[in-house]
């Protein structure tokens, strides 16, 4: 048997983070974990798939970020013959998370951090495999493929199902949240910190068509089969999100005032492209684009200062 079933993590809100279950001759892998609050949402879909954790054979998360990887751990402990994989630059974070843990803490509070992410605990490194460019492993009789996709972080694959002809994007695909289709697609790039490169996310975009994929399984949100039209727009948010890395590199503006100008410039960019589009921005459409708007900004400012060396 061969499954794919797309999970409403419920992460902040419904339709916001997904998980992936894929099943092939009743080996399970799970892409990405979401956090720990959110494991027995996982669980709970396996057993309504009449699956056990025994046979769940991999956790992969696509990156390090918390959305993806914060529930490794939890998820890990809960699955007794499973294997972690992740990239060799996000497997030795989850191994020892304390740095994570930490600089998570810092940017969101404790608080904050125990509401939205729980604990998280170190994985056994034994059970931990690192995956390099273009590394194959095997659920039942599928192969998934792992390519490198830097851009959106250093810390980041895709993963590619072969037999569902789908490719697992995690962040490296953009954002197309399920609450802004309404008028036709409407897809934007995460360009936030701390590693955006817009050079390396047009490239990276790039390869994952190249896989010619039936679809592409984003982790914000879920599995769409338009793939060059998502394609086309990521590519031309990301040119100009890379022009404006670069004059902000040249001009001389400290970060807070790049930040302020992309902030602004991404306002107005977010207007067009729905007015574009055909989409009436509601108050719950702005509030969802705020908070990537902002980080947005972040990382493309931090993209700027790195440029200047
Ligand atoms: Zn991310």
């Amino acid at each position: 048997m061969s499954r794919l079933v797309t999970i409403d993590c419920h992460y902040v809100m419904p339709q916001l983070a997904a998980s992936y279950l894929r099943e092939e001759d009743g080996e399970v892998a799970f892409i990405e974990a979401n956090t720990t609050l959110t494991v027995p949402r996982l669980l709970a879909a396996l057993e309504k798939e009449g699956l056990s954790p025994q046979a769940v054979k991999y956790v992969i998360v696509t990156h390090v970020h918390l959305d993806h990887a914060g529930g490794a751990s939890a998820l890990m402990a809960a699955c007794p013959n499973a294997t972690l994989l992740a990239h060799p630059r996000a497997a030795r974070h989850l191994i020892d998370p304390a740095k994570l843990v930490a600089s998570a803490k810092h940017v969101y509070g404790e608080e904050a951090f125990e509401h939205l992410y729980g604990v998280i605990s170190p994985i056994d490194a034994a059970k931990v495999r690192a995956l390099d460019d273009g590394a194959e492993v095997t659920l039942g009789s599928a192969t998934l493929r792992f390519l490198h996709t830097r851009g959106h972080a250093n810390h980041h694959f895709v993963v590619h199902d072969v037999a569902q002809e789908v490719v697992y994007t995690g962040d490296a695909f953009g954002l197309t949240y399920p609450s802004l289709q309404r008028a036709g697609r409407f897809s934007y790039p995460s360009t936030s910190p701390t590693d955006f490169d817009g050079e390396a996310a047009l490239a990276s975009v790039r390869r994952i068509t190249d896989l010619k994929p039936r679809a592409v399984g984003l982790t914000h949100f879920g599995l769409f089969e338009d793939v060059q039209v998502i394609a086309d727009q990521l590519i031309r948010w990301l040119e100009v999100a890379t022009a404006r890395a670069h004059e902000g590199a040249k001009s001389g503006d400290d970060q807070g005032t790049m930040e302020q100008r992309f902030k602004w410039q991404l306002e107005q960019d977010f207007e067009v492209e729905a007015s574009r589009a055909g989409l009436s921005l509601t108050d719950a459409d702005r509030k969802l684009i705020r908070f990537d708007l902002e980080l947005n900004a972040q990382g493309l400012a931090l993209a700027a200062l790195k440029q200047r060396g």
